[in-house]
């Protein structure tokens, strides 16, 4: 590294966008440190604890972390969790995108910290892989500019897949950066941006419109929401971890069970026992269903009528169903509920 060198730090997903910009400030002679915030929504975390249910010999990857090998990027992950749900997700001053996303206020939030970095460690400017009009909420011109003013880094953050078509910053100004040598990418489609990953030769890369975060997803923000509104703010870690995994159905007020959908989540659900009851059948192959709460004899009974549905068992007239609660073991005896329906009313 020479003195004069420029630094940037630039946030990375992971994803393609992200990669090609780090990329292309590489091109440009910028010396590059990658961040990539892990917010507890990260849908990557969900695959380092299931693995891959589609192929369990795959081993995880962190995409963040392997771009940044695929490149010679070092890339430093920032667990940002702690304060992440409390501040973003709970309060976000700019409101929810289409799930409990807070997009612009997550981005706010992540680039005060890129800009705390800079400050630390003598960084010169940060740049991300947005796209201008790629997203609907945080990704239009007015956002985009109030997100760069309220992290505080006006003039400082650039976007060089989308730079040419929005104004120029500090690093275009002083000459850090070519302009010309940037993009004026707009939109949702993908095809410049995969041109793009052909001509630097990328081609390992996670399908660009994969999402990365569980939070515009209308399935989980439901969980999610159904979580706050029984447990209050104050959520157990625990709590959040299990809204990634199973079908989840309330019984209750205070009682919720999740029935595992495959292997891989039922390994995962029996790391939650402790402190939980739980459901499973040993006479044919079954999920293993986690009751949350203090459930009636009654809840007992229609955990086990559900997980009996979802065995090997499901079109016998009765089948044994194992359970454990407060310390204590028992077998009930019943009939596999039929009805979807009855599901449907009380799926979260
Ligand atoms: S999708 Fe998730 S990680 Fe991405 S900006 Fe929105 S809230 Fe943040």
């Amino acid at each position: 590294m020479t003195d004069d060198k420029i630094r940037a730090l630039g946030l990375m997903s992971g994803g393609l966008d992200s990669t090609l910009a780090a990329n292309l400030m590489q091109n440009l002679g910028i010396e590059v440190l990658g961040l990539h915030f892990s917010t507890g929504f990260c849908v990557a975390d969900r695959h380092r604890l299931l693995g891959n249910s589609n192929n369990r010999d795959k081993p995880y990857r962190n995409d963040a972390l392997h771009a940044g090998a695929q490149l010679e990027v070092p890339v430093e992950i920032i667990d940002i969790k702690d304060r992440y749900l409390p501040e973003v997700v709970l309060h976000p001053k700019h409101g929810y995108g289409s799930g409990m996303n807070p997009c612009i206020d997550c981005r706010i939030f992540m680039l005060q910290r890129a800009k705390e970095i800079l400050q630390e460690r003598g960084y010169d400017f940060v740049f991300t892989g947005e796209v201008l009009g790629q997203r609907p909420m945080s990704q239009r011109r007015p956002p985009m500019q109030a997100i760069e003013i309220e992290a505080g880094l006006e003039g400082l953050l650039l976007r060089p897949l989308s730079a040419q078509v929005l104004p120029a910053t500090i690093p275009e100004e002083r000459g850090w950066v070519d302009r010309s040598k940037l993009f004026g990418i707009v939109g949702r489609g993908r095809h410049k941006q995969m041109q793009l990953a052909d001509e630097f030769g990328l081609t390992d890369y996670p399908q660009p419109a994969g999402g990365c975060c569980f939070l515009p997803d209308e399935n989980y923000a439901r969980k999610l929401r159904d979580l706050l509104t029984h447990n209050g703010p104050d959520v157990d870690p625990d709590d959040m971890m299990l809204l990634k995994v199973g079908r989840h159905f309330r019984l209750g007020d205070e009682v919720k069970v999740i029935v595992g959908r495959h292997e891989s989540e039922n390994d995962f659900l029996e790391r939650f026992r402790d402190g939980r009851g739980s459901v499973w059948l040993d006479a044919f192959s079954s999920p293993l269903t986690l009751i949350e709460g203090s459930p009636s004899a009654a809840d007992l009974e229609f955990a086990c009528r559900i997980t009996a549905r979802y065995s090997a068992g499901r079109t016998e007239a009765e089948v044994p169903v194992r359970w454990r609660l407060d310390g204590q073991e028992g077998q009930l005896v019943v009939r596999p509920l039929s009805e979807d329906r009855q599901l449907d009313e009380i799926r979260i």
